[in-house]
């Protein structure tokens, strides 16, 4: 096994919930933890890179089991000589361990206690503070109790939350995440998870059937910034992402990047709103 930036086969390591990528995002190798391994999620993005996504939540998780495998891969990863057999040059530093699985991470019953775990086996090889504990998440359950304790966990220990939004309308959440949360439970759950620790907007921009997002699409979008900016809700930044990998979705030959100028224009429209960005 050597890993690239595009390998993100969640079997590489040949484990259920614990699985290496050399990745974009984190600039380096990071380990992630997959709840979802039975492709299950509430949301169907039409960017979607899951193959064979279904509908539906996280199943019951083996926590022993996810302990025991990270424990081991973190101790493989660590051990002397697994980065050159296994990653290219330049990008050999272990990053982080995210939440970033085949489907919606919160949607675990368990999600609290998967971040225990997760911390425990950072504690344990000195590793909270020295890396990032990620959650990738479409946010949609993060009013609920359980999940509210996994954020303050995570904050607790170096944790960030990348927090989906790909559009502030309710038709643009629908086309494009093919989500019924709204935009308005959608603000307030992106309240919460930034209350409850260090969150980033997590923003994807494409073009469907060639056309980019409308004028009133953006707009909407950048009324939400400047109500997040105007409201004092912590929000670190927007990650703004472009159309980088093939769809597993129907959707997928509809779909297209926009335009490099598109995009920074976007980014600096949503600066002069308030909030830092970042472009990939
Ligand atoms: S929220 Fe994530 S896992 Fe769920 S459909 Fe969207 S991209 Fe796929």
């Amino acid at each position: 096994m050597r890993l690239g930036t595009t390998d993100h086969d969640r079997d590489t390591a040949g484990l259920l919930y614990v699985y290496p990528v050399v990745s974009r995002r984190a600039g380096g190798v990071s380990v992630g933890v997959n709840l979802n391994p039975n492709n299950a999620c509430n949301w169907r993005c039409n960017y979607c890179q899951v193959p064979g996504l279904v509908s539906g939540n996280a199943p019951p998780i083996d926590l022993s089991r996810l302990e025991s495998e990270l424990s081991g891969f973190l101790d493989a990863v660590l051990s002397r000589g697994w980065m050159e057999e296994h990653v290219p040059e330049g990008a050999r530093t272990l990053k982080d361990v995210a939440f970033s699985g085949n489907g919606e991470p919160t949607s675990s019953r368990q999600f609290a206690e998967a971040v225990e775990v997760v911390v425990r086996v950072l504690r344990e090889r000195d590793l909270v503070g020295r890396i990032e504990i990620v959650l990738i998440t479409n946010g949609s359950f993060a009013h609920l109790p359980e999940v509210r304790r996994g954020l303050e966990a995570m904050r607790g220990a170096g944790g960030v939350v990348w927090f989906k939004v790909d559009s502030a309308t309710d038709a643009g959440m629908r086309a494009i995440n093919d989500a019924r949360t709204g935009p308005e439970r959608q603000r307030r759950n992106l309240e919460i998870a930034a209350r409850a620790c260090p969150t980033w907007i997590q923003t994807l921009m494409l073009a469907i059937d060639g056309q980019a997002p409308s004028e009133a699409e953006v707009e909407a979008y950048l009324a939400l910034v400047r109500d997040l900016v105007a409201s004092e809700v912590p929000v670190e930044g927007v990650l703004l992402y472009g159309l980088a990998r093939t769809s597993h979705q129907p959707e997928a030959p509809r779909l297209s990047a926009l335009p490099r100028e598109w995009m920074e224009a976007m980014a600096e429209r949503i600066r002069a709103a308030g909030l830092p960005v970042r472009v990939s």
